[in-house]
């Protein structure tokens, strides 16, 4: 007699999989698992504000930017945009739409840093205004009280990799003395970094965010809080508290308003 076995269709099996890879590309195939992901130590308080030891250095300044001599001199962040150019130093520039540069106050004390554009960004030539984007201004305008006008948002790489794949190292290593330039023109006095590829980035490690989260880190002088990226979060709103409880340190270390929970 043959054991009637559960039916699953592809349309399942592939979102099944799909999560399954978020799951991974999120928490690093080096995270832990869920079990013990959940019992991972607590993030501080909104009172303490723990600082990580210091990770592994980022290649001083200097050495990266010698990559392209001319960088350190960009004075603006429109001089920057015009030293990328018609950007061809790595080989997503055939693929793309449009580099999306990045956007926001120039001058912004709060700076947003993702991982790379996706097919509506790459489209718009815009960061974050896709889905995830959606989520993104809701955390600022409704999460932490401010305006998306007020933030500067960009991502470490600044063209779509094919069917959204994660960037690959040489397309890192070629576009993140850009983002580094941004920072060091914006001089925000607080970064977000969102989500597993952007925090190990920039950070240079290969720490799960599970790990990174909730914690202080040092950015060449300016603190950065890493927290889950807002894809990651559309896939499993259950990890939203801790964003906010990510946030509410963010707005902590600006001395800025904490907003209620219904977003006033
Ligand atoms: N995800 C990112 O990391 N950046 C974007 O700009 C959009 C989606």
């Amino acid at each position: 007699m043959s054991e009637s076995k559960p039916h699953l269709n592809r349309a399942t099996i592939a979102a099944t999989l799909t999560d399954y890879l978020d799951q991974l590309r999120e928490e690093g195939m080096d995270g832990l698992p869920p079990g013990e992901r959940r019992s991972a130590p607590a993030p501080p308080s909104i009172h303490e504000s723990r600082t990580a030891p210091a990770v592994a250095a980022a290649p001083p300044a200097r050495e990266m930017f010698s990559k392209y001599p001319g960088l350190e001199k960009t004075d603006s962040l429109e001089s920057l945009r015009e030293f990328i150019g018609d950007c061809r130093r790595c080989k997503l520039w055939g693929l793309r739409k449009n580099l999306v540069f990045g956007a926001g106050n120039p001058n912004a004390e709060l700076m947003f840093i993702g991982e790379g554009p996706g097919a509506e960004e790459d489209a718009r030539g815009e960061p974050f205004v896709g889905r995830a984007g959606q989520l993104l201004t809701d955390i600022i305008e409704r999460g932490m009280g401010m305006t998306r006008a007020e933030v500067y948002i960009c991502n470490v790489i600044k063209c779509r990799p094919p069917e959204n794949r994660n960037p690959e190292p040489d397309e890192v290593a070629a576009c993140e003395p850009f983002m580094m330039r941004q920072i060091e023109l914006v001089k925000p006095r607080v970064i977000v970094g969102l989500g597993t590829f952007a925090v190990q980035a920039v950070l240079k490690v290969k720490t799960p965010i599970s790990k990174l989260r909730g914690v202080w880190h040092d950015v060449r002088g300016v603190r950065m809080m890493p927290t889950f990226h807002p894809a990651y979060l559309l896939r499993n709103p259950g990890e939203k508290r801790q964003v906010w409880q990510d946030v509410q340190q963010v707005l902590k270390e600006l001395g800025r308003p904490i907003p209620g929970r219904g977003g006033g």
